[in-house]
């Protein structure tokens, strides 16, 4: 088996495309490239030690070049990613030839006497239709790669132009995260909470909004996952922080009724040392009783809270509450909850949206209600959106409800006007 030092590197493909390219001018056959990575690869290397690591690509080059057509050129780009090029080729065996690599390299490989299992994630180009040039066909073949990588990984792609558009929003509102903050471009709407048996809105939750200067309002669901991947979350979540806590405490100061603050954080946040010290003092400076904020995490990241628990704890002694949001949607049991310091459980939508409907729903909202109550946990019902629904959530022991029946998240004017006003419903 060939050796990897062995093999064309990176400067040698671009040799050989920028060479393929002049020689085709004339003739302009189809030309396939393709970026492969390993999935697994970092596990693989603890399995060894990290010894012997070469010698074992070496065997997955082999297998990646065997599946290709006899006329192909394949380069190792270094670590666990290689290049293969097609220079005579058609759209339908390209595709042949990326399943027949994910198929080879899916097969189980014996290394060092070990059984050893790898997959690969396949993006790749057919020039001339989706590059021109050789930068632009490793730039695409790379996007489809990573594309594979972030859609379940084990599989090839072909280049699309919408990935392009898809990795541009992103660079796009990942640069624009410092100016939108500066410029005032996050603003806060609230939706209220309300009392089932009463009709009182009793509290508000925080949803932050980021209206974008030329690509409009953009869904928080985009870009906060964007700003927990690149940092940003501690800054922007410092801002909804700092401003819900001042809007509610105004609220207070005017005399309405309420009980609770909710404002969603994120996992990450609470990761840094500092977050306890850091919200108490914007409470402080807001003169907000923390006994009135209860921050929302989703059951999603609830895996890692054990490493932020001291965090938690030194909140709590101070009042501050905690609620798990999107319950049902993930894998925390109430009782690790009950442990972990939480003091309600937010129903997820998913369970409200069929409840009249699907008796398996029934069933889980019931089993949920039986735990909480045990545990002595609150709970609020999310996303009720019909009058059945909010009459079949009056006849359970769930007190509150959030959701489009009552009202939409509004603006903080809108929202002093509801509250103010004697019922919600
Ligand atoms: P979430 O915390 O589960 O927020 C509830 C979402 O459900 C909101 O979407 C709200 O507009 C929507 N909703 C409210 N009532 C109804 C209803 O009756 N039916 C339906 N179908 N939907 C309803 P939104 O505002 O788009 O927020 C999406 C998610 O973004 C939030 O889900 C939360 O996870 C996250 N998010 C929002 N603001 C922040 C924030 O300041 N920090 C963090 N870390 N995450 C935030
Ligand atoms: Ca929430
Ligand atoms: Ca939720």
């Amino acid at each position: 088996m060939q050796n990897l030092a062995a093999w064309p590197k990176r400067d040698d493909l671009y040799s050989y495309l920028d060479n393929l390219l002049l020689k085709n001018i004339e003739q302009n056959p189809r030309i396939a490239v393709f970026i492969l990575n390993l999935d697994n690869f970092r596990e693989l290397c603890e399995l060894f030690g990290y010894r012997n690591i070469e010698e074992y690509l070496a065997q997955v080059g082999k297998i990646i070049r065997d599946a290709c057509p006899i006329n192909s050129y394949a380069a190792w780009l270094g670590s666990d990613e290689f290049a293969v090029v097609i220079p005579e080729t058609t759209t339908e065996q390209a595709q042949l030839t990326a399943a027949k690599i994910c198929q080879n390299v899916t097969q189980p490989i014996v290394f060092y006497e070990r059984r050893t299992y790898i997959t690969v994630s396949i993006g790749y180009v057919v020039a001339p239709e989706d590059a021109h040039d050789r930068y632009e066909m490793l730039k695409n073949a790379t996007i489809a790669m990573n594309w594979v990588k972030k859609h379940g990984k084990n599989g090839f792609t072909r280049y699309e132009p919408t990935m392009s558009e898809q990795v541009n929003r992103k660079l796009t509102l990942v640069n624009d995260f410092s100016v939108a903050l500066a410029d005032n471009q996050f603003f806060l709407q609230y939706q209220p909470q309300v009392n089932v048996s009463t009709g009182a809105i009793i509290g508000a939750e925080a949803l932050l909004r980021w209206h974008h200067p030329r690509l409009g309002l953009i869904p928080p669901l985009e870009f906060i996952p964007l700003a927990e991947e690149t940092g940003y979350i501690h800054s922007i979540g410092e801002w909804v922080l700092r401003n819900a806590c001042r809007d509610f405490s105004s609220w207070l100061k005017a005399g309405l009724m309420l009980e609770r603050l909710a404002v969603n954080v994120s996992i990450i946040q609470l990761q840094k040392h500092d977050f306890a010290q850091r919200l108490l003092k914007i409470l402080d400076e807001a003169e907000l009783d923390p006994a009135y904020l209860e921050l929302e995490i989703t059951e999603g990241q609830t895996i890692d809270l054990p490493q932020v628990r001291p965090q938690i704890e030194q909140l709590r002694n101070h009042g501050v509450r905690f609620a798990i949001d999107d319950f049902g949607t993930g894998f925390a049991s109430l009782n690790h909850l009950r442990y972990m310091g939480f003091d309600t459980i937010k129903i997820d939508k998913a369970y409200i949206h069929n409840i009249i409907t699907n008796n398996r729903d029934q069933v889980i909202v019931n089993s949920i209600m039986n735990m909480a109550t045990l545990l002595q946990l609150g709970l609020i019902a999310e996303g009720v959106e019909t009058y059945d629904q909010w009459q079949y959530i009056r006849q359970t022991s769930i007190k509150e409800v959030q959701g489009y029946y009552c009202s939409p998240p509004v603006d903080k004017e809108k929202f002093e006007l509801l509250a103010a006003g004697e019922s919600c419903r």
